[in-house]
């Protein structure tokens, strides 16, 4: 008999959480889950239409009615359109922080979330998944790094994708968002009881990914297969 797996990665911006849940995700042939980027998409979606941050019941029905879509080669769809370079700017990453606050499109976006790991082996990152996403996930890592680390990482990735970053201004964007989704009531940034702190400041990827993977070989099958 396989067993599906939940491998839930949550911590702060730039700790590295996407590039290594995307690592293991290929690794293990699960499908890699970005709820973050969920939270991001319904964020533009609200820009777009004008919505107010502070329309809560606005937002909640643009939370329930948004299409997402995160396909296997990792672009975002929102009601079909590819928004994958559109969520990721510096504005939206604000606007996901704050609209991610609002009760109503946590409750309608975790249940999307649910929904899409009911059915196969996920891993799926972000900043309640151990918590409240999938409580009883077989494999959790709270993946954490210092905050210079964390920005000189996302000054980097945006640089790469062709975003003008000034690091003073990432640190302090960064800091303000930390400081957000760890004191909002409703699912603050939390380490799991049972979650297994990593720290990848000093960390190469490949070290951080075979951390992982000792962790999940010792919560999981032992080496049995796995359903994907
Ligand atoms: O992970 P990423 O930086 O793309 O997430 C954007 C924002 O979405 C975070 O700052 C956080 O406010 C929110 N988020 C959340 N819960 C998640 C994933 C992301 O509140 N599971």
């Amino acid at each position: 008999m396989s067993k599906r797996i939940i491998i839930a990665i949550d911590g702060p911006a730039g700790a590295g959480k996407s590039t290594l849940a995307k690592r293991v995700a290929a690794r293990m042939g699960f499908i890699y889950i970005d709820t973050g980027a969920m939270y991001r998409a319904v964020a533009l979606w609200s820009r777009n239409l004008g919505v107010g941050w502070d329309d809560y019941h606005r937002l909640e029905q643009l939370a329930r009615e948004a299409e997402i879509e995160l396909t296997r080669d990792n672009r975002v769809l929102l009601n079909s359109e590819d928004v994958s370079e559109a969520i990721r700017a510096p504005e939206i990453s604000q606007g996901a922080s704050i609209v991610s606050a609002v009760p109503g499109v946590r409750r309608a976006l975790v249940a999307k979330q649910q929904r899409m790991g009911e059915t196969t082996s996920v891993v799926m990152e972000g900043r309640d998944i151990g918590t409240v996403v999938f409580p009883q996930a077989e494999v959790k890592v709270f993946l954490d790094a210092s905050p210079e680390v964390r920005a000189e990482r996302r000054v980097k990735d945006l640089k790469a994708r062709g975003v003008e970053a000034d690091f003073a201004e990432v640190y302090r964007e960064m800091k303000q968002r930390d400081e957000r989704d760890s004191t909002r009531p409703d699912s603050p940034l939390r380490q799991a009881p049972d979650a297994m702190y990593l720290d990848s400041s000093g960390m190469t990827e490949s070290e951080v990914e075979e951390a992982l993977l000792r962790i999940a070989r010792e919560r999981t099958s032992n080496g049995k297969e796995v359903q994907r």
